[in-house]
């Protein structure tokens, strides 16, 4: 017993040693998570880990649980860790402001990840949002060019769910102005939670009589629960619904029908992106010197950043051999039950 002991405190004593060692030596890059809700998170971080691992970099990080004041002091506890560069998912892009603020004055850079973090002094690392919202809209007026549409939009406190709202209303905007689409109801989901856009979606049925023609939700999650509301009238099938991220469960529902378009954005790339971003600013490039970037003020407050978007991909049935080739997901998955 006092053996192994012993052996087991020599063992850590070295590992804690070598990884001393690493964090002297080599680059340690922080990543704040706001949660792990969907499914693609865990992939993103995949990616980033990869990278990071084969350049010897250290990957430290962090869950902030849906909480955007843990999500400040998670940050707090990265920088004291000694992190070089700091990248973000944001839970609340308005309250994460002083965080990287702070980070930003200590010569530490910092990702915005998916989520715009308006600071000059950060980069923006994306997918294009409001196409995303274009193919989630064109997804569904192709196949419903008319009728009562719903909109299941994401978490307020994530400038995504504005930027995917605009994107499809540029879409819609025509069809709604002559008359042909009546929008009959339009919500945000608290935490991008399916629960609550089952809830909204079940209210928006209720007030309509059931009469949804075509839902416009905003993920994949906001559309499973969307879609349990439908299931519940015995709609799910008849009335077109869209999605994005290209969740398992997502595109097994386009295969049997009750989803009708996905909009897949590979986090495997964007993972990847990040940490090769995030090493080379840690190493001192300037942001505007980035590999492919470009400028972004496209947000609310117009503030000019240097990003780097990345290109999305609607996937429907006619195309999910897609993802299936990438290696995004199996067939058996994405055919289960069919
Ligand atoms: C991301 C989506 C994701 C959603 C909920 C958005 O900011 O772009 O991919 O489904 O957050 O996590």
């Amino acid at each position: 017993m006092k053996k192994f002991a012993l052996a087991l405190l020599a063992t850590t004593a070295l590992a804690a040693s070598t990884g001393a060692v690493f964090a002297q030596d080599g680059v340690t890059i922080g990543v704040s998570w706001n949660n792990f809700q969907e499914e693609r998170w865990k992939t993103d971080e995949a990616a980033i880990r990869a990278v990071l691992e084969e350049a010897g970099a250290t990957y430290i990080s962090a869950d902030a649980q849906s909480s955007a004041s843990k999500q400040l002091t998670d940050i707090e506890s990265l920088i004291s860790q000694g992190a070089d560069a700091l990248i973000i998912l944001a839970q609340d892009s308005d309250a994460i402001g002083p965080a990287v603020a702070a980070a930003v004055a200590e010569g530490i850079p910092v990702v915005g990840y998916d989520r715009l973090i308006e600071n000059p002094d950060a980069f923006y690392l994306t997918f294009d949002n409001k196409e995303v919202g274009r193919m989630q809209a064109r997804g569904v007026f192709e196949v419903q060019p008319e009728g009562n549409y719903v909109f299941i939009k994401g978490n307020s406190a994530d400038p995504n769910a504005d930027f995917l709202f605009e994107g499809q209303m540029e879409v819609l905007q025509e069809a709604i102005d002559s008359g042909a689409i009546v929008n009959v109801g339009e919500a945000y989901t608290d935490n991008w939670n399916p629960e609550v856009a089952q809830a909204n979606m079940e209210q928006f049925l209720t007030a309509n009589n059931n009469e949804v023609d075509a839902v416009v939700a905003s993920n994949d999650g906001t559309a499973g629960g969307a879609i349990a509301a439908l299931s519940a009238q015995g709609l799910a099938g008849s009335v077109p619904v869209s999605g994005q991220d290209g969740d398992h469960a997502a595109l097994n529902r386009i295969a049997l029908g009750t989803q009708t378009v996905s909009v897949w954005k590979d986090a495997r790339e964007l993972g990847k992106r990040a940490a090769e971003i995030a090493l080379e600013l840690a190493e001192g490039t300037a942001l505007d010197a980035v590999e492919g970037a470009t400028t972004f003020s496209d947000g609310p407050n117009g503030v000019e950043m240097n990003a780097v978007l990345l290109a999305p991909v609607p996937i429907t049935q006619d195309n999910l051999d897609v993802v299936i080739d990438a290696g995004w997901v199996s067939k058996d998955v994405v055919c289960q039950g069919v």
